[in-house]
């Protein structure tokens, strides 16, 4: 019998910290490693590197209670746990294939001072048959260091979003564990057992099986966001409004009514790269992803389409000035990877247009971007990103933003289009303030 309280996370990222916090909530000793030092040391002030709602009080309260440390020493994480997840990421490559570096490493960093028995489980996201190819290393790594230890291999994808991580930890829709024996099985059935108990599905299933689940996962939501933006192009043409085309289609049990809103297109650190990466999977085996193409397909064009109808209003960008509201690729986090946001504004600047920005968390973030420009102006709020604009676009859907005082607004800038990139408002209410209104898909 293996103890299965003893926890190592190696990467303390979105996925890794949260879920490090949530299994030392859970009752377990959580040791969280991380390669960046200044991460540690931020963390063991208990400062969270990035931004998560909940996050920092239940990283306080678990290293209050002793379950949860931090080191960037690996090999003090490896002596003291049993089991090792794997949360490193797993960035696109130039040609769209999964960098597996970061989860190499890590492997290779496990196998170099492991002296007993230990369960790698794989959290990141990566292409099927990576498990496979960890073990092969960790063995490899074992006889050449000629220490005879068992260890096993799990799959063990993580599903939770941005914004919500902790509640999608927490209660999540689903747990999949693909596995290899009874052994590693039963040890992570022991770590999920407070989920196990309130009746959370488990699916346990091979560790090819579990990689395509959150690849096929990831992909199915991707297409359901360039269905609706392809609908909502077409409803822009017809004159249909695509809010109740989304809404009466959500309303069938079969359909779903999640991720069915138009907007820029998706973004953010996962489905851009996993689908991309579901396409080079494809490609390996000789099973043309051609679904997964056009989807890709359409996100790429969706937020240039946008920009273009704002030109269509607007005439050239050159010395205009654009509030664009939101950089995050969603709101309540401040991830900006991939964000459309970003997009439009790189592509706003390039044309020669002024653009005055504002986003509750994500300005530290974009600055080191754009650190040198002085086409962009960073605003303390939205009131002051309206100023003397020719049109404002709001980008990210923070709740703030829903709640504008549009009057207000309407007074500070110079002229009045409003670009409702993410259709957060009735037409009829912005319109009546004095606007000219463009949402995606409904007019
Ligand atoms: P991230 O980039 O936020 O964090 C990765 C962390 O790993 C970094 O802090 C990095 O310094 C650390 N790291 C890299 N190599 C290391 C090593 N050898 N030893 C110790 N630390 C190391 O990544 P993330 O967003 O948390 O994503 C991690 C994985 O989870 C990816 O595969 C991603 O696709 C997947 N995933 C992400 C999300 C999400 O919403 N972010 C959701 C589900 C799955």
């Amino acid at each position: 019998m293996f103890d299965s309280n003893n926890v190592a996370i190696i990467g303390t990222g979105y996925v890794g910290l949260v879920t490090g916090a949530c299994l030392s909530e859970f009752g377990l000793n959580v040791i969280c490693v991380d390669s960046d030092i200044s991460k540690i040391s931020l963390l063991n002030n208990n400062i969270i590197p990035f931004y998560e709602p909940e996050l920092k009080q239940l990283v306080e309260k678990n290293r209050a209670a002793q379950r949860l440390s931090f080191t960037s020493d690996i090999k003090e994480a490896i002596d003291q746990s049993t089991v090792v997840f794997i949360a490193v990421g797993t960035p696109p490559q130039e040609d769209g294939s999964a960098d597996l570096n970061y989860v190499l490493n890590a492997a290779k960093s496990i196998a170099d001072c492991m002296n007993e028995y230990k369960l790698i489980v794989i959290k990141s996201t990566v292409p099927v048959g990576t498990c496979k190819r960890v073990k092969e290393l960790v063995s490899n790594i074992l006889k050449e260091r000629n220490v005879r230890v068992e260890f096993d291999i799990a799959s063990n994808p993580e599903f939770l979003r941005e914004g919500s991580a902790i509640r999608d930890f927490m209660h999540p829709d689903r747990i999949v564990i693909g596995f290899e024996n009874e052994r590693a099985k039963n040890i992570l059935k022991d770590i999920y057992n407070v989920l196990y108990l309130i009746d959370v599905p488990f699916v346990f299933t091979n560790l090819e099986t579990a990689e395509m689940i959150k690849y096929a996962s990831n992909a199915f939501l991707a297409t359901k966001i360039s269905f609706i933006n392809e609908i909502a192009n077409l409803c822009d043409e017809v004159g249909a409004d695509v809010h109740d085309v989304a809404k009466a289609m959500g309303m069938d049990g079969r359909i779903g009514k999640y991720f069915l809103h138009p907007g820029p297109g998706f973004g953010g650190s996962c489905l851009p790269k996993d689908t991309r990466a579901l396409l080079d999977i494809g490609k390996n085996f000789g099973a043309e992803m051609r679904l997964i193409k056009a989807v890709i397909e359409v996100n790429e064009s969706q937020w240039k389409r946008l920009l273009e109808k704002m030109r269509s209003f607007l005439g050239e960008f050159q010395n205009k000035i654009i509030t664009v509201l939101g950089l995050s690729f969603k709101p309540n986090t401040d991830d900006i990877r991939e964000s459309p946001a970003m997009k439009f504004i790189s592509y706003l600047i390039q044309e020669g247009a002024y653009v005055q920005v504002y986003d509750p968390v994500s300005i530290k973030n974009a600055a080191m971007l754009f650190s040198d420009n002085s086409r962009i102006t960073f605003c303390a709020d939205e009131y002051e990103a309206a100023k003397n604009a020719d049109a404002i676009a709001i980008l990210t859907e923070w709740n703030q933003f829903r709640h504008l005082d549009l009057n207000k607004i309407k007074t500070l800038m110079k002229d009045k289009y409003f670009f409702d990139y993410r259709n957060v408002y009735e037409p009829e209410d912005v319109k009546k303030c004095g606007f000219i209104y463009y949402g995606v898909g409904r007019k």
